[in-house]
């Protein structure tokens, strides 16, 4: 039977798809329930706390303290998550999350200067109609430059690529330039990966060419997905994230993958 595509794409729908269609198929279209992710709800809290430096904080009194005070309201407010309270974590466990997560609050810091700043948007939701599909996405953050530009600010809680895998993490954030295309009829002239963790930025720049071949990328994406509907056809596609796959009982390839190493021991 024919199974129904989602009715919006996103960056991160189209890296689930191209990574695996097979795990694609459990999260997004079954919707089959998965256990909270650690490193999820640290990424949400991080930013939640910046969020919040620049939603309350005027230029002139972004400090370390005022950040300090907005990670502190979104980790008491962390408390009644479901999703966190389902993690049953200890107290020092709880400790060793909170000061990972300050961590990298401060790291921020050692990459911009957040006084400097002229943040036009904070979690910015935009959607358009790129071909026959709706896309869809948030921005951190979209500052203007003393130019009057467009800069798109993306953090991101877990480590860099290497640079042999920059370019493919890159491709995703590409999205955001064209929906800021389609929706604020501009193209920004940087999208910019804040690396908290190590602490490291990297920055594409959009080009009408790369914003072409985005287009032709997400048809291509919305293409497969819906043939993949169709025919009720997602394939595995097994690799490094198998590890961390929350479907490995549910997936032939990886009982196949774990055979050999049974047998050997
Ligand atoms: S275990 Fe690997 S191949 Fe199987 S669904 Fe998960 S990611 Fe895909």
């Amino acid at each position: 039977m024919p199974a129904t595509p989602p009715r919006t794409l996103s960056p991160s729908k189209v890296s689930s798809f191209t990574d695996c269609p097979l795990a694609f198929r459990f999260s997004i279209i079954d919707r089959l329930p998965e256990p909270p992710s650690p490193h999820a709800l640290k990424g949400t809290l991080v930013h939640a706390a910046l969020e919040g430096l620049f939603w309350h904080h005027p230029a002139g009194e972004r400090t370390r303290e005022a950040a300090g005070h907005e990670l502190a309201l979104a980790w008491s407010a962390l408390q009644s998550d479901p999703e966190f309270t389902a993690l049953g974590m200890g107290a020092e466990q709880e400790t060793a999350f909170f000061d990972d997560a300050r961590l990298l609050v401060s790291n921020y810091f050692e990459l911009e200067d957040p006084d400097a700043v002229r943040a036009v948007g904070v979690e910015l939701g935009l959607e358009s109609v790129v071909g026959d599909v709706r896309l869809r996405g948030i921005i951190d953050r979209l500052d203007l430059t003393d130019e009057g530009d467009l800069v798109v600010i993306d953090y991101k809680t877990g480590r860099a690529p290497s640079a042999r895998f920059e370019h493919g993490r890159l491709t995703g954030v590409h999205a955001y330039a064209l929906l800021c295309e389609r929706v604020l009829g501009r193209i920004p002239v940087e999208v910019r990966l804040l690396h908290l963790r190590d602490p490291v930025s990297i920055t594409a720049l959009p080009s009408e060419q790369s914003l072409r071949g985005q287009r032709q990328r997400t048809a291509a994406v919305w293409q497969a997905i819906v043939r993949a509907c169709d025919r009720d056809d997602f394939r595995p596609r097994p690799g490094p994230l198998c590890r961390s796959c929350n479907f490995q009982s549910l997936c032939p390839a990886f009982e196949s993958a774990a055979e050999p190493a049974l047998v050997a021991s």
